[in-house]
């Protein structure tokens, strides 16, 4: 569920008219709604209560100071892959303490900013890092509290440059080395203290079979690390998907209750009921670390459509916005509904490509698809683009980022200034 409907004819962001957004700041610009990131952040947390549980948000699927100040505002604990994720959370608010640290590239200054910072745990991908981790901590004269992923080797069925969980992946270590590096690192390790076991199969999973599979999978051994060394966290991950296709429909509880039994998506109700009855008796508190889940349906990119470009084999709606606002489509296919943010009169369709100004074949937002028949000038959203939107946007070709806005009911308020040419070349010489 989600913050943006039509009232009236005009589609809102909460209490907010899209359209006057759009003409008061131009575009492209992003739009997120506090009400549904909170309300999806407070349903996971609900959904895990009877547990001792945390939700660390992962930042990079959007890392704007002000969405990382509501959601610690909220308790919520934060998941960096970065340095600088560290810096925004610190900025925003977030407790170092309730932070962990994921990625497969730690740098010597990155380890040593999180080590002064006091984080809740290095997630460690491998046993060379884990070893580097000992001796940067030892020459800090710390001890760094780590956690080791673990990879499960199980199918995600998501795409394949958003699973993580199979021995191929670059990700974790392998199941089957997990219990010998816990005893290693025992022996050896002495600036290492393992309190926990990590894992994160993908992004984007749709259906409950994946995660069931791989908690059951590493249960025995989460169980056998906590005997033996005594941890006391076990990170789920995140990967919970969103709806991409119907996201304007899915805003309404109604559609949920619509859909059929066996092809209803993933709730956070039925991932919490599935899995909190397995989590319940281990004795360990469960972290997970959702992005896309929490933000994904919380925005839209708004875009001007510029032209309308009738090719010899297509029809083509150039729009203001490109694949350096929004990459999605271009990196991994991503769908993202097209809707106009004045509803369209008719139910008439034509079929489109609806194309940005870059300088390449990808830089698409769909093709061959049945759109309103929307015309230049007129205002376009993107939907369910608030996760791995702006997070991934770049001034390729020279284009300044867009402004990003967030809504609280009546008010939005600018939570980044849209970039000017001044800012596209400061830091050159
Ligand atoms: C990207 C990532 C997440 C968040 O994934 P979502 O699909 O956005 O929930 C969580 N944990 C790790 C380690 C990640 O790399």
């Amino acid at each position: 569920m989600h913050g943006f409907s039509y009232k009236n004819g005009s589609l809102f962001c909460e209490d907010v008219d899209l359209s006057t957004l759009a003409a008061e700041h131009g575009t492209p610009l992003y739009v997120y709604s506090a009400g549904t990131i909170l309300d999806h952040y407070t349903r996971l947390d609900a959904a895990l209560g009877e547990i001792d549980h945390e939700v660390a948000y992962a930042v990079k699927a959007n890392s704007n100071l002000s969405v990382l100040r509501r959601l610690a505002q909220h308790g919520a604990g934060f998941d960096i892959v970065s340095g600088g994720e560290l810096f925004r959370v610190i900025k925003a608010g977030g407790d170092p303490a309730h932070c962990t640290f994921a990625g497969v590239g730690k740098t010597r200054d990155e380890i040593i900013y999180a080590l002064e910072q006091g984080i809740y745990s290095f997630n460690v991908e491998s046993a060379e890092e884990l070893a580097y981790l000992n001796e940067v901590a030892g020459e800090l004269g710390r001890i760094a509290p780590a956690a080791v992923r673990v990879n499960p080797n199980v199918d995600a069925k998501t795409h394949k440059y958003i699973s993580t969980g199979k021995s191929e992946n670059k990700f974790g270590v392998d199941f089957g080395a997990i219990a010998g590096l816990y005893e290693r690192a025992s022996k050896e390790f002495k600036n290492v203290k393992l309190r926990g076991l990590q894992m994160h199969i993908g992004s984007q999973l749709t259906s409950i079979a994946p995660f069931i599979e791989a908690v059951e999978k590493v249960i025995p051994l989460v169980t056998a690390l906590k005997e033996k060394h005594g941890i006391e966290f076990w990170s789920i991950g995140g990967g919970i998907g969103i709806i991409y296709k119907e996201a304007l429909e899915s805003g309404d509880p109604a559609w949920w209750e619509n859909q059929p039994e066996e092809t209803r998506p993933l709730t956070i109700e039925r991932y919490g009921k599935e899995l909190v009855p397995r989590l319940r008796n281990l004795g360990l508190k469960i972290l997970l670390e959702p992005g896309r889940y929490i933000v994904g349906n919380a925005g839209v990119l708004i875009t001007k459509c510029l032209y309308e470009k009738k090719g010899a084999a297509k029809t083509f709606k150039i729009v203001d916005a490109g694949m350096n606002d929004l990459i999605r489509p271009a990196l991994y296919e991503g769908h993202h509904e097209i809707v106009p943010l004045t509803a369209p009169a008719t139910t008439e369709q034509v079929t489109v490509d609806v194309v940005g100004p870059i300088c390449e074949s990808g830089d698409f937002f769909c093709q061959d698809r049945p759109l309103p028949d929307f015309q230049p000038g007129d205002h376009i959203a993107l939907m369910s683009a608030g996760a791995y939107g702006f997070a991934m946007a770049s001034n390729y070709n020279s284009r300044p980022l867009p402004a990003e806005i967030l809504v609280e009911g009546a008010t939005a308020t600018v939570i980044r200034k849209r970039q000017t040419l001044d800012d596209l070349i400061a830091g050159e010489i």
